[in-house]
């Protein structure tokens, strides 16, 4: 077994401290990856803090992970060490049912085993990025492309996935009109994907504060919806919307955006239940979905898709000790556009590597 040192939160009210994490000794089949960078979710931050219901703690998270791979399994065959690699928000899934068939893992039947806070296999607490070093079965790890830097690419592992498999799903391109709500991690990933993807792209944020960003991000036009206006002045205007808003919104006035037959995708997950007015759905045909994340094939598409139309995230690289100024700043949606821990300040100050 591998001790590491990492960064968690002792409970869900207090801040996250240095720390270490236990690694599994390397399975035939397993990858160490030693972690170059981990960028902040705003999930971390619901997790840790109980959002989403009681978890088990000490919890380190982080399922934005690049790295380099330093040993691999004797069973191991896509990846060797010296690759540069990605894990997202999976280590794991049944490999079995429908949905891992078919190459969605994290529809799992069977339940996907998340990077953190989630029970393995072997019924330890699995614990996420925000450390030094990670053992991860090889079909959850993926190949980042020589041409994006290790920074900006961790992101994509959640951000950018989380936002392509919505809007490849639902047919973004030429001709569609996409609106995003929230310039954050996840927005301004969203921007950038369905632009490249060829749909007109509006931003809907809270204020014009980030308008110049948003247009540089690749959008034609951007709203505040703090102005009643906005929503008078887009009634109806687009064919797709994706909310990747923390908060509870209310989505009946977004959903009265949509033209007819369009859909709205919530990608954005509050902890409270999101009310909707079912005359928005009638008199439209709207639809209102949700999607998560994306499958391992699917990261793996759109890694390289990022590559050849050289994207990546807007980052701002942080130390360790910074990790609970960065949770503040989120939550203020004071983010451009996500913060990234250079893992080497995880290893300053604690235990190093041990096994
Ligand atoms: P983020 O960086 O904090 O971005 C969220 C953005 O939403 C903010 O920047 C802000 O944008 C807007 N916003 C925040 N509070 C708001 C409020 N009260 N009213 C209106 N707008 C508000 O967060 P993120 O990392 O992108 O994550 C966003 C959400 O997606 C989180 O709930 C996260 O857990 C969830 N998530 C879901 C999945 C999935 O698989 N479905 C995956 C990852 C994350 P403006 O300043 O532009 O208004
Ligand atoms: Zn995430």
């Amino acid at each position: 077994m591998l001790t590491v040192n990492a960064y968690a939160a002792p409970s869900a009210a207090e801040p996250l401290v240095p720390s270490t994490v236990v690694r599994r000794d390397l399975g035939e089949h397993d990858v160490l990856i030693e972690i170059k960078f981990a960028g902040i979710c705003h999930s971390d931050i619901h997790t840790v803090r109980g959002d989403w219901g009681p978890q088990q703690y000490p919890l380190a998270p982080g399922h934005e992970i690049a790295g380099v791979v330093t040993a691999v399994g004797s069973a191991v065959t896509s990846h060797a060490v010296g690759d540069r690699v990605g894990v997202g928000c999976m280590v794991n899934s049944c490999g079995e049912c429908t949905s891992c068939l078919a190459g969605e893992e994290q529809y799992c039947l069977v339940g996907n085993i998340g990077t953190y806070g989630s029970v393995d296999r072997d019924g330890t607490v699995t614990q996420g990025g925000y450390s030094t070093h990670v053992v991860v079965t090889e079909n959850f790890v993926v190949r980042i492309p020589e041409s994006l830097a290790l920074d900006v690419a961790a992101p994509l592992l959640c951000a950018g996935i989380t936002t392509y498999s919505p809007l490849r799903h639902w047919g973004a391109g030429p001709g569609t009109r996409v609106a995003v709500i929230g310039l954050g991690g996840l927005g301004h990933m969203a921007v950038q994907l369905a632009h490249a993807m060829g749909a007109e792209v509006t931003v809907l944020s809270q204020t014009l504060n980030k308008r110049d960003d948003g247009l540089r991000l690749g959008a034609d036009h951007y709203y505040a919806t703090s102005d009643p206006e906005t929503f008078a002045q887009l009634a109806g205007s687009f064919d797709l919307i994706i909310n990747t808003v923390s908060a509870v919104l209310d989505i009946s006035a977004y959903l009265m955006l949509l033209a007819i037959g369009g859909t709205l995708v919530n990608v954005g997950a509050p902890g409270e239940p999101l009310p909707v007015n079912a005359f928005a759905l009638i008199t439209g045909r709207r639809s209102f979905a949700g999607s998560c994340i994306g499958g391992i094939r699917e990261t793996q598409e759109m890694l390289d898709f990022c590559a050849e139309h050289g994207l990546g995230a807007q980052i701002e690289v942080i130390e360790a000790s910074q990790i609970n100024q960065a949770y503040e700043r989120v939550l203020a949606s004071d983010v451009r556009y996500r913060f990234v821990i250079d893992a080497a300040t995880f290893a300053e100050g604690a235990a190093g590597l041990e096994g």
